[in-house]
């Protein structure tokens, strides 16, 4: 006899968590089965110099489901409240309030010096269009078949390189793929200096699924350190093959819900027909590096109103300050290199050489740091974001639907992308499984009774 689980999820990343999360009220048997020791996927924080810092996912957004649910599991958070915006070039670094004078200090000849103007400028006119407090209206419907690359036709070259290197370090795809509708949200938003759309968790993003995962129903198992290798159907319900350092498993479920990064799913499910496989080829995800550095600005306030920099030829794109205009009572602020052009990079975490070289990338920035650097931690992500292409936005009602009763969730079948999409998706999936186990859950049950036998 063998136990039928009612849902096994895979991956307990923001979607997981969720999802598991959403169904908390029903009588069921749900199974979280995610392969890292931890649970939160791209969401891991860690103790940098004493606070939580960020090594993937970085912001909650306002208006989205992550909000609501940061809300309402008590997630302390703090605004994101830009007041400059910056780029190094050359050689040069320049912050400040507004576009003429970040571009003047910049070492371009006058065209690509106006032609950035007139671009910066354009695009923060175009955010104020289409955005209202913090969230992106319809008006920018439009928007989402275009790509940035389609705007920069007649850029001059340094200009250009600068607009592209600010698209990989806020948004992770390259201009050529960012739709310019979401290119309002992870470029244009930080040009425009935009105080209404993030906010910066307190205790790291990953405070948020581990709070999910502390309100999951009684019937609910979240096991970490189990990789799932293959699901195929097998008389009507689905089989699930897992390996853990106990040896190899086999669970039988009624519905799987596939919620790790689209670049994983064709490889565990593989019987999915061709249309599924075709749309998550639409899903790209990029890998990407991060490398958080802690600096004591002490007696160098202007480091502290730094927020985003974007960084041309460089080891990473851009550097990002969560908490621009707060200065700690211990004068340490902590930056994030975000190294998305970098990719993958297997090992970092541990390489102490490569971590001084990006150090010294970010000392190139930030010449007055030397010495200040008081601790720096990198990460890796070999599928860091699903790209905002209009390519994914055309293939997402595929990317949606139901392969029998697996289904899909994840920042991948979002519209949005980020962790906020992956919550969203979270619900769509829960209500498909809340009806199709309507049946089951109007049985009389007891909470936490066991699952079904076969
Ligand atoms: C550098 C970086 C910056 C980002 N910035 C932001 C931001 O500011 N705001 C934001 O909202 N989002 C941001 N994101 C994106 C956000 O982290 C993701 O969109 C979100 O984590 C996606 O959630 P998910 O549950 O779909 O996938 P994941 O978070 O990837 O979770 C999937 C889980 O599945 C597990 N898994 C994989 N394979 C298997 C298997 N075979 N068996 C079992 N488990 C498996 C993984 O270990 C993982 O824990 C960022 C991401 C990165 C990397």
């Amino acid at each position: 006899m063998k136990t039928i689980h009612d849902v096994v999820v895979v991956g307990a990343g923001p979607a997981g968590l969720a999802l598991a999360y959403d169904l908390r009220d029903l009588d069921i048997d749900v199974q979280v089965l995610e392969a890292d020791g931890d649970i939160g996927g791209r969401t891991r924080s860690v103790q940098l110099a004493g606070a939580p810092v960020n090594t993937g996912a970085m912001f909650i957004y306002r208006g989205t489901r992550a909000e609501m649910l940061a809300k309402k599991l008590g997630q302390e958070t703090a605004p994101f409240h830009p007041a400059t915006y910056g780029v190094h070039i050359d050689g040069v670094t320049s912050v400040a309030g507004s576009t003429p004078e970040i571009v003047e200090r910049l070492p371009l000849p006058t065209e690509s010096k106006t032609a950035l103007v007139d671009f910066m400028e354009g695009l923060a006119c175009e955010y104020r269009d289409n955005v209202s407090d913090g969230t992106i209206t319809d008006k920018a419907a439009g928007l989402a078949k275009e790509t940035v690359a389609d705007r920069l036709d007649g850029l001059p070259g340094p200009a250009r390189s600068i607009i592209e290197t600010a698209v990989r370090g806020g948004a992770v795809g390259d201009a050529a793929q960012l739709s310019a509708k979401y290119a309002l949200r992870y470029l244009a938003s930080y040009i425009a200096h935009e105080r209404d759309s993030r906010l910066y968790p307190v205790n790291g993003m990953q405070a948020l699924p581990r709070a999910l995962a502390a309100n999951v129903g009684a019937g609910t198992a979240i096991r970490t350190g189990i990789r799932v290798g293959n699901i195929r159907e097998l008389d009507g319900l689905l089989e699930v093959s897992a390996a853990s350092d106990d040896g190899q498993e086999v669970l039988l479920a009624r519905h799987v819900v596939m919620a790790v990064p689209a670049p994983l799913v064709a490889g565990i499910c593989q019987d999915v027909p061709l249309w599924k496989r075709e749309a998550l080829r639409a899903a790209e995800t990029p890998g990407s590096t991060t490398l958080t550095i802690a600096a004591n600005v002490e007696g160098l306030p202007k480091f502290a109103d730094w927020s985003f920099v974007s960084t041309v030829g460089k080891k990473f794109d851009a550097i990002i300050n969560p908490q621009p205009g707060v200065l700690p009572a211990d004068g340490i602020v902590r930056f994030t290199c975000y190294g998305n052009s970098a990719g993958f990079i297997p090992g970092i975490e541990s390489d102490d050489q490569l971590i001084r070289e990006w150090i010294e990338d970010f000392m190139d920035v930030a010449p007055q740091l030397r010495g200040r650097i008081v601790d720096a931690a990198a990460a890796t992500w070999e599928h860091c974001f699903s790209v905002l292409s209009p390519k994914r936005n055309a293939a997402l009602p595929d990317l949606q639907r139901s392969v029998g009763n697996i289904h899909f969730a994840g920042d991948y079948t979002s519209e949005t992308a980020g962790s906020h999409g992956a919550y969203q998706e979270a619900q769509r999936v829960a209500d498909t499984l809340r009806e199709a186990l309507a049946q089951r859950t109007a049985k009389p049950a007891t909470a936490g009774s066991p699952a079904s036998d076969w």
